[in-house]
């Protein structure tokens, strides 16, 4: 287990409770900010797929966007109720954004997508 995983760890005796297991649940991860009261609720099921599955689920998933810390961050898990469809707000992954990467090379040198490309 990573360092820093220990901490989000709440019951020596059992074993801990993963990212999967809650996704598993299909339950929502409800992260809040102490430090500046910002509250974001996740779907389990998103969040396994950009993260490690086995992480603890009470680890937060990402640092706080407007603190630029995880260090106040409290994460609860919450098994969605028929009241909650509808009205809670969920950030979802809406889905995955590619971008340009430019680099200086000298001319004449091979670039590894050109050799990525040969391969195929
Ligand atoms: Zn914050």
């Amino acid at each position: 287990m990573p360092e820093g995983y220990s901490k989000y760890h709440r019951h020596p005796g059992k074993p801990a409770r993963t990212l999967q297991d809650a996704a598993n649940d299909q339950q929502i991860i409800i992260v809040r900010c102490d430090h500046c009261r910002r509250l974001v609720n996740y779907l389990a099921t998103d969040l396994v797929q950009v993260l490690n599955p086995s992480r603890p689920v009470y680890a937060p998933p990402f640092a706080c966007s407007k603190c630029g810390t995880a260090n106040y961050m409290i994460v609860h898990v919450k098994t969605p109720s028929l009241a909650d469809h509808g009205h809670l707000v969920i950030r979802r992954l809406l889905g995955v954004k590619s971008v340009w990467e430019w680099g200086n090379r000298a001319l004449g040198d091979q670039l590894e997508r050109d050799k990525d490309l040969k391969r195929k």
